[in-house]
């Protein structure tokens, strides 16, 4: 299997620390909002990512921590008048919302920043007393740069050229680095910020910090794969490793995994320009595996397109697969009898699909080229399938097809879907559980909805629903 690592920019034979085991860290979002359809591409890419390792038979580690403390947070807290800690809970519950939806499997351990500062002090103080950091007057702790020879070897920068840009760009209150590369490991606390005690001063952790410190703590010194958007490249990963390897002195991870930008019809996705989609929205108007099939349509390494085209057309495509599973499904439960020489003869053709899928996938996770083979599959499905086909047959092709979109995570079989009927009478359920104040019922009925892609709406009219 051959993985394209940034820091050798070429595609290298993957070959983990130990065998049969995956260690593996993505950097997760920071949590102050309801996530993007941006921050949705590394998630989707990676998970898929760790399924294929499974299925190859790798036990995967995979750690994705959440960013709870950062500039940001603090922000939309004081805008509500609430504690960084509700603002950030709150969107890591709705986060995972999100990607229960996309069906990207939650991590092994989602570690917080704030739950490991413990940690992060312990790796500061550890790199000040080899002589890779220092504290300054007010309390802020800086990380020496220069003394790091390998610095920039992953965004394969050379230090006098970032010497030069930094120069230009030294700000007031920095005078205090002994050299403008210098980067944060430690800052002072401001008014109304949250803060820990250290031995520097009282204050909170820089951004780089916290990913060098939770990897270490979950995975180990040394790690196989680290991953995340390519605008984290330079510096947070850079940073991250001039921090571990000047503080553990190995190297850090062995494979630096980076998926490309997403635009929105061929624009930079930003709020100024208003352009700015979250996966809820998304939600509103598609199954978010509709979401998933587009990111998968692409080479992670690719820039991507969001358009309401392409949705539409993944959408349809993600149909043809699921009509397929259907009528599979429906031959197997139907249909009798065993498997006929011909069958067996079919099947052993249908095995190439998996090949050709397994070939995409060991390119550098080529999923565009997966997903034709899953295509491949349902023609063939779509063709050899008839009302004489046996149970067995139709059994046999089924499990491969769902094998094959699994890895994918994408979901062939879909719920069962309810009656209107169904729905209806739960509604009517939980408008009288409600009237006797038994909200508790009444929450566990909109839930109940909710799994089977019921949303429901209260109005001035009564309670209105949607299939999401
Ligand atoms: P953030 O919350 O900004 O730290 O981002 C979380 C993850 O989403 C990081 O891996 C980013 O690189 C990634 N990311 C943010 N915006 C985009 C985008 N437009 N396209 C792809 N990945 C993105
Ligand atoms: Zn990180």
């Amino acid at each position: 299997m051959q993985i394209f690592n940034t820091l050798t920019r070429k595609k290298e034979e993957f070959v983990p620390l130990e065998e049969g085991k995956v260690k593996m860290y993505v950097c997760g979002p920071t949590v102050y909002n309801l996530i993007h359809i941006g921050n949705a591409r590394p998630m989707i890419v990676f998970d898929t990512v760790r399924r294929y390792l499974e299925y190859k038979g790798y036990e995967v580690n995979f750690v994705s921590n959440f960013t709870d403390v950062d500039d940001k947070i603090i922000k939309k807290a004081n805008e509500e008048g609430v504690s960084a800690e509700e603002i950030s809970e709150r969107y890591i519950e709705e986060c995972k919302k999100d990607m229960e939806g996309m069906n990207v499997r939650p991590a092994t351990t989602h570690p917080q920043a704030t739950q490991e500062i413990d940690g992060m002090i312990e790796m500061i103080q550890s790199l000040i007393d080899k002589g890779f950091a220092y504290p300054a007057a007010d309390g802020t702790v800086y990380f020496r740069v220069k003394k790091f020879d390998e610095y920039g070897k992953l965004s394969h920068k050379n230090l006098d050229d970032l010497q030069s840009g930094f120069r230009s760009l030294l700000v007031s209150g920095e005078e205090q680095k002994e050299d403008p590369l210098d980067f944060v490991l430690w800052k002072p606390k401001k008014e109304g910020e949250p803060f820990w005690p250290s031995p520097w001063c009282d204050g909170r952790p820089g951004w780089h910090i916290e990913c060098s410190v939770m990897s270490k703590k979950y995975l180990g010194e040394e790690i196989d794969i680290h991953a995340g958007g390519e605008d984290l490249i330079f510096p947070h990963h850079e940073n991250e490793i001039a921090q571990s390897e000047c503080c553990n002195g190995r190297q850090f991870a062995r494979y630096w995994m980076h998926n490309a930008f997403l635009n929105i019809d061929n624009h930079k996705m930003s709020k100024s320009l208003g352009n700015f989609r979250t996966v809820r929205e998304i939600s509103e108007q598609y199954d978010l595996q509709v979401l998933r099939f587009f990111m998968l349509s692409a080479h992670y390494r690719s820039p991507l397109n969001f358009s309401a085209d392409l949705m539409e057309s993944s959408k349809n495509a993600l149909e043809r697969i699921r009509e397929a599973a259907g009528k599979l499904k429906d031959r197997k439960e139907a249909g009798q009898g065993s498997l006929t020489a011909e069958e067996q003869q079919l099947l052993q053709e249908a095995l190439a699909f998996n090949a050709q899928f397994e070939k995409a996938m060991d390119d550098d996770f080529n999923t565009a080229d997966a997903v034709a083979a899953v295509f491949e599959l349902v023609r063939f499905a779509n063709t050899h399938l008839s009302e004489t086909s046996s149970s067995e047959f139709a059994g046999a092709l089924l499990e491969q097809l769902l094998a094959l979109t699994d890895v994918l995570g994408l979901i062939a079989l879909p719920r069962e879907e309810m009656l209107d009927k169904e729905i209806e009478d739960l509604i009517a359920e939980r408008q009288e559980a409600r009237k006797a104040k038994n909200f508790a019922r009444a929450d566990e009925i909109r839930d109940l909805l909710l799994a089977k892609g019921i949303i429901l709406k209260d109005t001035r009219e009564g309670v209105k629903w949607k299939r999401a």
